[in-house]
């Protein structure tokens, strides 16, 4: 019998992967994994340090996930959504409900003023619709095709069945593999290729403090957002964007964002108060937001993740309840924003299994509503929609989210992060460290007084992975930017390890 490693040199394409480097060398074949630890074929162990690409929440083999799947499998592993019910699909729906809407009321206008934010024309903040019904998908592409899909007929169906909705996302932005969501991305590399199938959507700076162009700061060893010097240009050109379209005969339908920080994109967080502003803009010019929290949902984004790291240590200081009361499931919420869609993935099943939701408001499916022969009906679905073992694992990892002992265990991981990031900023090559929550990217240039980039072929980021990988730690770059993405679990030992062996691996770039 071949070895798995020869079986997949001969049989397996691997996804983003330059295939003729994948032959070169022996591939590392997971075989296990306990907590935040995969195991491979030879033994060796190794620290999944982006959470097995950004889905994984509490650790691998976590006995209340394994229990509730082996405990669904005892009655049916799947049956179709296409005309029936299934008892997991309905509860994780309803608590999906529960948990978008949770602290909702009033939001907005706290946020507004917690965040310090500018007076816009409107006098004040538009209400903040309630996300009141769930449509399961199976990754995150698919989420946000249907928020595409139902967004682009919701408003043919209010504005006029000869209106060609549109739509904006950011620069740089991400959200798919699948048409749809490729036409919304703009990355040259991933997307340029596939111009001639896609839909034309609309491109508006996203807010990437550390090489805006109207960043007058010098670099200096902090996170850009925070010695940031400009005046919120990045926000007014959303606003002239809107204004523009406004005046042709097709507004935007929707605004599509990753909230608080793009992943993808570059690991690239937003500063404190760019979303509500933006959210508000959007939503002045009628337009409706599509939040794609495929990277950022459950907790990843954190406690009080939207304010500057001094303002994150001034906050360590208040007694731990304090803190934990400012802990979001959604990022959204850190800066009171809830959108018309809030798209879900990876992180839903706690990194299990492939299963996707979109929630949206009672205003959109009412729009679908009719008698049959009217065929206002959705017509869109999967074989796997609905999913009973990943709607079983989802309910089960959202129990763990929710106790007290997960939220402790983020609040200390959040601060341990950040502590040994610190560590970096005397090598060179870190131009940028920026941490949102239990994320962080480490983004390396030739010089960071100059922040030169390298060129991407010279594989810098590839190449700090695959000598992290040396060292018993496992994580991707996005192109120049290191990702560190732990699960949540992950000790203060194990986290110290990931991150010596992210700086012993950009020490040897010399
Ligand atoms: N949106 C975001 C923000 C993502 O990070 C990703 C995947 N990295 C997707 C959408 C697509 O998700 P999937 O790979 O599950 O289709």
């Amino acid at each position: 019998m071949p070895s798995p490693a020869k079986l997949d040199q001969k049989f397996v394409w691997h996804p983003f992967t330059q295939m003729r480097d994948w032959l070169r060398r022996e591939p590392i074949v997971i075989v296990a994994g306990h907590g935040a630890v995969l195991r491979d074929v030879k033994g060796r162990e190794y620290l999944d340090a982006n959470a097995s690409i950004w889905t994984n929440l509490h650790g691998h083999r976590h006995p209340k996930i394994n229990g509730a799947i082996q405990r669904q499998l005892k009655k049916i592993a799947h049956s179709s959504a296409l005309g029936l019910a299934n008892e997991p699909a309905s509860l994780l729906a309803a608590r999906l409900v529960s948990i978008a809407n949770k602290d909702c009321n009033g939001m907005a206008k706290s946020a507004r003023k917690s965040l310090a934010m500018p007076e816009r024309g409107s006098g004040g903040s538009i209400a903040n619709p309630k996300l009141e019904k769930v449509f399961f998908s199976d990754d995150g592409s698919t989420a946000l095709e249907v928020a595409l899909k139902l967004a682009y007929e919701f408003t043919r169906r209010t504005r006029g069945a000869s209106a060609r909705p549109r739509f904006l996302s950011l620069d740089g932005a991400y959200h798919g593999d699948t048409i749809g969501a490729v036409s919304l991305g703009h990355i040259d590399l991933f997307h340029r290729a596939y111009g001639g199938m896609l839909f034309k959507t609309e491109t508006v700076m996203s807010p990437y403090c550390y090489r805006c162009p109207f960043n007058r700061a010098k670099p200096e060893r902090d996170d850009a957002r925070n010695y940031r010097l400009c005046h919120w240009e990045c926000v007014r050109l959303v606003e002239r964007k809107f204004s523009a379209r406004k005046k042709t005969i097709n507004p935007f339908a929707a605004f599509v964002f990753e909230p608080l920080m793009q992943g993808a994109a570059g690991i690239i967080p937003q500063p404190a108060g760019w979303l509500a502003q933006v959210a508000e803009i959007a939503r002045g010019h009628g337009a409706l937001l599509i939040a794609d929290e495929v990277m950022t949902g459950f907790a990843r984004t954190g406690l009080a993740a939207n304010v500057s790291t001094r303002l994150l240590l001034a906050n360590y200081n208040l007694p731990r309840f304090h803190q934990r009361s400012q802990d979001k499931l959604f990022a959204c919420h850190h800066e009171g924003v809830q959108p018309d869609f809030l798209c879900l993935a990876k992180g839903l099943t706690g990194g299990y299994l492939p299963m996707a939701a979109t929630l949206t408001t009672q205003r959109i499916f009412d729009a679908f509503l009719g008698e049959y022969e009217e065929f206002k009906t959705f017509f869109h679905g999967h074989s796997f929609t609905g999913n009973q073992l990943g709607a079983a694992a989802a309910l089960a990892s959202l129990d763990l989210l929710q106790t007290a002992a997960s939220a402790r265990a983020r609040a200390d991981l959040q601060q341990n992060l950040h502590d040994e990031l610190q560590s970096l900023w005397r090598l060179p090559a870190v131009g940028d460290i920026r941490q949102v929550g239990l994320v962080a990217g480490v983004e390396l240039v030739k010089d960071w007084r100059t922040r030169q980039p390298f060129a991407l072929r010279e594989r810098v980021g590839i190449r700090v992975c695959e000598a992290m990988a040396q060292r018993g730690v496992l994580t991707r770059p996005v192109g120049n930017v290191i990702v560190l993405m732990p699960p949540y679990c992950t000790t203060k030992e194990q986290l110290h390890r990931m991150v010596s062996a992210l700086a012993k691996s950009v020490a040897e770039l010399g």
